[in-house]
Formats: C-alpha cells, structure tokens, sequence
C-alpha cells in the first residue's frame, strides 16, 4: 500500500526548514538540538494566537516547551485547533488549576521504593530512566518531573533501580519509560537492556516510547540492530491522532515490527483532539496497517494544569461502542481509567449485560438486539 508522505513543510510562508539537507533532517540528534523552545522560534513556524504568544512564555516555569521541528512540520499554521498544534504548543489553559487536579495523579511516588522505581503490580515495576523527550506533550501526566532537568535520572538512580529489580525474583515484566527511554544513547539503553537481560527472573521489557510519533528518525537501523539482541522486547507508544501517522512513523514502525517488537499503542483522550469515534477509528486502522495494535485508550488523568483536556468518561465509552462490532476486534483498545491515588487501570466498558438471573444471562450486541444465553 502507498502511502502519502508527510508534508515536510507546512503550507503557508513559515517554512523555516525549507533548504535543510535531508541529511540533518533525517537525524535524530539535529531534530533533537534544533527543537522549537523559544517564542520567537515557534512564530516563524506557525501564525501564534494571543493565547499561545502569552502561555508560551507564562507556562515555560512550569513546564518547558519543546517540538522537533519534524512534529512541528506537521502543525496546520493556521488553525490553533490542529491536533498537533494542541498537543505541543502551550495555551493558557494550562495556568488553570482545577479543584480536581494532583501533582502526582496517580501516586507514583508514593509506590517507590527506590528512586527511579515504581513497583505497584505484584510482578512488574515501572523503571524511569530519564525525564527528557524530544516534544514535550501539553497533556503529560509527568510533567512535575518531565522536561525540568534537575529531576533527570542520574547515572547512580538507574544503577540503583536495576539492583533493586535484581533483588526482587518477583519482577517478571519492567516497563522502561521516562521521559522518553528512547532520549538515551543507543549505547546507554544496549547497557540497561543487557543488566535486564542478565537478570534470570526478568522475562520481558517493555519501551514505553512516544519517538515514533514526535521524532521517529529515533529509529534507525543501528537502534533496531540492538533492540534485536535483547528480544522479546514490546514496545508500547502514543499516537493520539491519525495526522501523526506520518510516512516516517509507518517506517518507524515496520523497522521495530520488523526486528520482531510487538507494537501497542496507548492513546489518550484528549478534548478537541480525539474525542470523535471517527477520528479514532480512522486512527485505529492506522495504526494496524503500521503493525500497531491499539492497546489502550487512557481517560485523561487528574495532572495538574491539563483540566482543559478533560472529557466526560461517557465520550470514552462512546468510542469503544462505535469501535466494537462495528470494526476488526483488533481495532478496539481496553478503555480504563488509571484511577487517581494508585488504584492502577480500570476497565470502563459500555454495558452490554442487560440482566442476570440465576443461569440466564441476556445481552445486547453492537447492534442494540438483545440475545439469550443459558448457563450449564
Ligand atoms: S512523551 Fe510521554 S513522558 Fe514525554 S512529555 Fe509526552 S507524554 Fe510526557
């Protein structure tokens, strides 16, 4: 199948990037040092509203900005309601905080028994390696600690974290993330991966990685080459709009799938950008023709500052009920809500048990007819 490459560069006169050899474009580390930080940079690029002039400069204490200039060529100029504009550019929005919102919303550091470590779930812990990403997502769950660099892992943190998953013979599954496990160095990430690997009761890992989406020139075939000596390594991204399935992250992806990593994806919903079953339907079936499978769809969570993400729970469960028999069973995610104070995932399903009694059990399909079934 052909698909339509991504515009490198925005219609309009903003093409800052337009005489760029592909050879810096195409690099990882130039996306990553010519990142849009600045005001100044970021109008070249896009037709600023007030709101994103003043909040690019009201929110930088809190939360930096950060865009590759790849994920910022995907930006309409023109329309402050672009989904990749939404995600990346401040907005005022974000200076509001709402009676609901936490620091820490789902209580990660209170279920750290090292730093760096979340052990949570009786078999599996969260390992932070880092707390930088290429973009810096306006919705992050993180952002207490992402992209503010007197929090990034240290070199002793990680050591300490992989001791600690060596002593516990319980920890079967480590979920890698950050940040962005994938802002490291190929030879810094070879390393954690293979005292992983070393460690006989560590079956799986998985990269929880968003360079697919916002810099998937991350993916090169020497990232893949040693990804493949590690095996079985899942890895699990974030692509919340089909604009972002770009002709670079379907190459992204068929490299890892290639290298044999099983690919998810956990979306979140975002008010104005994916809270339209057809937008993550389209999404969806994207993302399976890149090999991806939809894993999660997250109810935006309680982090402070990003109440104007929010949706109602009901608009989630709207989603799953156009997704499910009306699509492949493989198009729809588990819809949860990773409830605030650790009280992990919960499923949020549509209801399609309409009674219960005794062995008898009637349900309803996607249709909305109603079926019996009998109980041995
Ligand atoms: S990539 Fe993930 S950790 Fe980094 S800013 Fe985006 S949501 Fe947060």
């Amino acid at each position: 199948m052909t698909q339509q490459l991504a515009t490198r560069f925005p219609p309009g006169p903003r093409s800052i990037w337009r005489d760029e050899p592909d050879a810096h474009w195409n690099d990882w580390h130039w996306q990553q040092r010519e990142r849009i930080t600045r005001v100044d940079q970021l109008e070249k690029v896009i037709r600023l509203t007030d709101d994103e002039r003043r909040a690019a400069v009201e929110t930088d204490a809190d939360f930096h900005m950060g865009i590759t200039p790849y994920y910022a060529s995907l930006m309409d100029p023109d329309d402050p309601h672009c989904p990749v504009r939404l995600q990346s550019v401040p907005t005022m929005g974000e200076t509001i905080v709402a009676a609901a919102d936490l620091d820490d919303p789902l209580a990660e550091e209170r279920d750290m028994p090292v730093r760096g470590i979340t052990h949570r779930y009786p078999d599996r812990v969260l390992f932070y390696v880092t707390h930088n990403c290429p973009v810096y997502c306006r919705h992050c769950t993180r952002k207490r600690k992402v992209a503010d660099p007197s929090s990034a892992a240290a070199r002793q943190q990680v050591e300490d974290g992989l001791d600690y998953i060596a002593a516990h013979p319980e920890v079967r599954d480590v979920v890698i993330s950050g940040g962005d496990p994938l802002s490291l160095s190929d030879e810094r990430l070879d390393h954690i991966l293979e005292r992983l690997r070393a460690i006989p009761h560590v079956e799986i890992f998985r990269l929880g990685t968003r360079n697919l989406v916002t810099l998937p020139q991350r993916i090169t075939d020497d990232f893949v080459h040693m990804l493949r000596r590690h095996q079985p390594v899942y890895v699990n991204t974030h692509f919340n709009h089909p604009k972002e399935c770009t002709a670079e992250a379907f190459e992204a992806a068929r490299r890892l799938a290639d290298a044999g990593c099983p690919l998810g994806n956990q979306m979140v919903l975002l008010k104005g950008v994916n809270d339209d079953p057809k937008v993550v339907t389209e999404l969806n079936h994207k993302l399976l023709l890149m090999r991806i499978r939809p894993y999660y769809i997250y109810q935006c969570d309680l982090a402070k500052g990003i109440s104007h993400f929010r949706t109602t729970v009901e608009a989630g469960r709207k989603i799953i009920r156009a997704l499910r028999g009306h699509t492949s069973g493989l198009a729809v995610p588990h819809f949860v809500v990773d409830a605030p104070e650790g009280g992990g995932k919960i499923p949020v399903n549509p209801d399609y048990v309409v009674r219960h009694e005794g062995k008898k059990w009637v349900f309803r399909n996607f249709r909305g007819k109603e079926y019996t079934y009998f109980e041995p």
